[in-house]
């Protein structure tokens, strides 16, 4: 190699490492680059052993060896927030927690919902749960029950767990913002929400999933402490506490609004993202 084409390589390595990840896109079944791997002559060569596609290349230039070297960089953030790790779970610790939570709960007569309710209805689902589905209050089947999300609209968001996230949905938790069944189903009111705020709160401490469904505009509200409405919030995820939270619409709605059935699949399928569940 002649001294002006090392001269050459040398000024067009340094142009190219300056720009931070470079991304290179095609060869969908190529095998990439192993680190460090070393190129001798032009960029030409770097068409020819183009890393996967979603991963990025970065040309990097060696003065001493006077050659370019092309290293993968670590492949761009995904549009989708990081869950977080969780090392070491004890799920009879969070049973315990859990547990706790429930007695402090007790036979609760915080607010005027106790008048009408037949069950506290607290939550149910694994201790380990990687993902959590807040709803909105128990409704008349979950009141007779103590159960969350037992109704028609329980039974399809068993059907998007099971048949849609190909979860099982004994190992997730569900739960609500309020314990207690409001009369004739209506939205909870403020003074409800506040009351009821500590348990439902203490419950995310306690599990820790990895990412929040939040099913419908009140839950929506509460974990996003917005007033947006929910077409405005899903899509999207918010954080609480670090925890992903993605709003969606109630399967309720969805029972009323089939259509909609489709923006709920999107959402969670961004939900399995987080997770690193989605196969397709
Ligand atoms: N709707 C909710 O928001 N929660 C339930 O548990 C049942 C219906």
């Amino acid at each position: 190699m002649s001294d002006q084409v090392l001269r050459d390589l040398v000024a067009m390595g340094k142009f190219l490492g300056s720009l931070d990840g470079i991304g290179v896109k095609g060869n969908k079944g190529g095998k990439g680059l192993k680190a460090g791997a070393r190129i001798a002559g032009a960029p030409a060569t770097v068409s020819r052993t183009m890393p996967p596609v979603g991963a990025s290349a970065r040309l990097v230039v060696s003065e001493a060896r006077g050659a370019l070297e092309v290293r993968p960089v670590p492949v761009p953030a995904p549009p989708v927030p990081m869950a977080p790790v969780r090392a070491g779970r004890d799920a009879a610790a969070v049973e315990i927690a859990l547990t706790s939570i429930r007695e402090e709960i007790g036979d609760c007569r915080r607010c005027r919902l106790c008048e009408g309710r037949t069950k506290i209805v607290f939550g149910q689902g694994s201790p380990g749960a990687e993902l959590m589905f807040v709803g909105e209050a128990p409704g008349a089947d979950e009141d007779a029950s103590g159960l969350a999300f037992v109704g028609r609209a329980g039974q399809l968001l068993t059907d998007m767990i099971e048949k849609g996230m190909r979860m099982k949905r004994a190992d997730v938790f569900i739960a609500n913002v309020i314990k207690c069944r409001p009369p004739g189903n209506r939205p909870p009111e403020t003074d409800e929400v506040l009351n009821c705020q500590p348990f439902i709160e203490a419950q995310i401490r306690a599990i820790q999933p990895r990412a929040i469904v939040a099913l419908g505009a009140t839950a929506a509200k509460f974990m996003t402490k917005t007033a947006d409405p929910i077409s405005k919030l899903r899509s999207r995820f918010a954080s609480w506490d670090g925890i992903p939270v993605m709003p969606t619409y109630h399967p309720a709605y969805l029972l009323r609004n089939p259509a909609a059935k489709k923006d709920v699949w999107a959402d969670l399928k961004l939900v399995m993202d987080v997770l690193g569940t989605r196969a397709e």
